[in-house]
């Protein structure tokens, strides 16, 4: 081992990390966006897709790093230690204040939790957004066409950075010099964005519905995400011979209500941005309107499950199920289990940014 290398893998943490921490907290509520969260987790985790990892599952995989051949490549090698790694981290710091060499040291399977626990809210985000892409380079290597530059992934991070906090309402400053006004003005439609989480334990659907008054089209959506943000369930889907707007947000509540009952255990809440179906289905008394036989159909699923309540959503925090109701009013119709489909993980991102 180079004795550089040997450093890095020997050294020990300076200051023992706070207890009161979770890696749960440390990664589940870290200011990055959601797919990062999820690459974090798996390097927590110890899954994460190392030559060692695999070589455990498969003997004929070899264990030793593809790209410096010097040890076996386990997570602490792949995003800290290996050449890439050291590269891009190099390059980083001539922008971000990154917690020093010393925090990156190898202190046993749980440095990533050393390393988040003795650093900022902002330090975790930059380490987690580093790591990210020292992950990406590595792939691109080992399995793209290994184009990928590390001069060019500098600005790309730093940029996709300053994009992702500038619509945080907090000061985020990654030069470490606070207070710092953002590097891009925060657009004003974002600021009050508070999607509320479920309790932990329970899910929510929110809701969506899309009405074309010509063709008399919707579009409907539904969403169901946990306590962490993370999505269990997104469907969208376009139905035909609908004669009103609130016709198709009662379409909408059911689709939801049928995705949280199939994945919640009958705990969680239904948010609607239509106000009128959220009154109708917390009333008691019959509904007399023309939709009665819909409306119906919610109450009884309610009436079953009566540990599912139901809400009113600001339209500024429903704005994930609102695009994918516009999916399907333009007829499309989809279902992905487990993960946002790409075309709203950006507003699925922004979500979670509220999430303390
Ligand atoms: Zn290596």
């Amino acid at each position: 081992m180079q004795p550089a290398l040997e450093v890095l893998s020997r050294g020990q943490s300076s200051s023992e990390p706070n207890g009161d921490r979770s890696i749960w907290d440390l990664v589940w509520k870290a200011k990055v966006p959601h797919k990062m969260r999820v690459f974090a987790w798996k390097v927590a985790t110890s899954t994460l897709a190392v030559c060692e990892n695999v070589h455990r599952r498969i003997v004929s995989v070899d264990a030793m790093c593809p790209i410096c051949g010097v040890e076996g490549e386990d997570d602490h090698h792949a995003l800290v230690r290996c050449t890439i790694a050291r590269a891009l981290r190099d390059e980083l710091r001539k922008s971000w204040k990154l917690p020093s060499e010393e925090n990156f040291y190898h202190t046993g399977r749980e440095w990533l939790f050393h390393l988040l626990a003795n650093t900022s809210t902002v330090g975790r985000a930059l380490v987690i957004f580093l790591l990210w892409r020292v992950w990406h380079h590595r792939n691109d290597i080992i399995h793209g066409d290994g184009k990928a530059s590390v001069a060019a992934s500098a600005p790309y991070l730093i940029n996709y950075l300053n994009s992702f906090h500038a619509t945080s309402t907090n000061t985020f400053d990654p030069k470490g010099k606070a207070p710092m006004h953002h590097v891009q003005a925060t657009p004003e439609c974002w600021e009050e964005t508070a999607w509320i989480v479920p309790k932990e334990g329970e899910l929510k659907a929110n809701v969506d519905a899309g009405w074309d008054p010509l063709t008399k089209k919707i579009g409907i959506a539904a969403i169901v995400r946990d306590h962490g943000g993370q999505v269990v369930v997104a469907a969208w889907n376009s139905v035909e011979g609908c004669f009103s707007p609130e016709e198709a947000e009662i379409h909408a509540g059911l689709l939801g209500l049928r995705l949280l009952i199939s994945t919640s255990k009958g705990l969680g809440t239904l948010e609607s941005d239509c106000h009128r179906l959220v009154i109708t289905c917390q009333e008691e008394s019959l509904d007399r309107s023309a939709h009665w036989a819909l409306y119906s159909e919610i109450k009884e699923f309610l009436r079953v499950y009566n540990q599912i309540s139901v809400c009113k959503a600001d339209s500024r925090n429903n704005r994930p199920a609102h695009a994918l109701s516009q999916l399907g009013k333009a007829g499309s119709s989809g279902i992905s289990w487990g993960s946002p489909p790409s075309c709203v993980s950006d507003l699925v991102d922004r979500d979670c940014m509220n999430i303390v």
